[in-house]
């Protein structure tokens, strides 16, 4: 019996899940899970507050703060929810409060003279000044999206008026292709590939170089594959005001080819699928037959 219920409940899980992302990539988006207007409202009209889609009573803001960790910044209360605001000089990346005054620290990770083992300075003329230029090009170039707060994004509307009501305008897949440049967190070897990242867009378009932006800024900070996929899926759901994103990677390692095992063409592939990406087959297999249909045309 209990088994019973138990499938019942799943097949009718599943089915409500399904018919919202069916909804959603017909363009009916007034059923959508990304902000809902209508559930903020019947929030309110219930006296409560709407946080992760779910009514719940009006929190004081110390109540909401109270275990939220928020090192070098204080918390503050933004759409319901307990955000960072970073201290004055401090910049969030990955949710963390980081130091701007690490931009001007070339100088102490490699003082003019460095004399090291690795570099020869001493009997090499093109190497004196290699380990200061190492160390302003890690900073400014190669790690820089570590030092450098996210690229300013600025989100366009994407709806339309029919009569007082306001519709969302686009309403099929947006699906971009953006290459990647990075380092591996371990050896510092390149990461070279391509990022493609897939929306079905709310009330709010990004411009177009803004995708490229996002994956640059999070690649140049020596990341792993696995956690540039997630960031910038995490980013586009931020800047886009969306949960339904998805991102795939594929991108060659010189971890593998230039050391190690010394592997030449292989190939590695992640993937962060959310919202109806995740739950919805047909959205899904959208999203990688146009990935198949843009690598045709290369
Ligand atoms: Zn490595």
């Amino acid at each position: 019996m209990i088994k019973l219920i138990y499938i019942v409940g799943l097949t009718i899980l599943l089915m409500i899940s399904f018919s919202s992302c069916e909804k959603n990539k017909d363009g009916n988006n007034s059923n959508s899970k990304c902000f809902s207007e209508e559930l903020k409202i019947s929030c309110e009209s219930q006296g409560k507050v709407c946080i992760n889609k779910n009514c719940v009573e009006k929190k004081l803001e110390e109540d909401l703060c109270k275990d939220f960790v928020c090192n070098n910044g204080s918390c503050v209360i933004e759409n319901n929810k307990p955000i960072c605001k970073c201290n004055e000089n401090y910049h969030e990346i990955n949710k963390t409060c980081v130091s701007n005054t690490k931009k001007i620290k070339c100088k102490d990770v490699a003082p003019e003279n460095a004399s090291s083992d690795i570099i020869d300075v001493d009997t090499d003329p093109n190497s004196i000044d290699t380990p200061k230029r190492l160390a302003k090009m890690y900073v400014n170039e190669i790690m820089s999206g570590r030092y450098n707060s996210s690229p300013s994004v600025t989100a366009f509307p994407n709806t339309i008026k029919d009569g007082d009501e306001e519709e969302v305008y686009y309403d099929g897949m947006l699906i971009t292709r953006c290459p990647i440049t990075s380092v591996c967190s371990h050896h510092h070897q390149p990461i070279k590939g391509e990022v493609f990242i897939g929306i079905l867009p709310e009330k709010k378009v990004l411009g177009l170089s803004k995708y490229s932006r996002i994956v640059d800024w999070v690649g140049r900070r020596g990341i792993l594959q696995e956690a540039a996929t997630i960031e910038i899926c995490n980013e586009i759901m931020k800047v886009a005001q969306c949960e339904d994103v998805a991102v795939y990677m594929e991108a060659t390692h010189g971890c593998c080819e230039n050391r190690g095992i010394k592997l030449a063409n292989s190939l590695t592939q992640t993937a962060r699928l959310e919202g109806c990406f995740k739950d919805s087959e047909s959205v899904r297999s959208e999203f990688y037959s146009q990935i198949q249909l843009s690598k045709m045309g290369k």
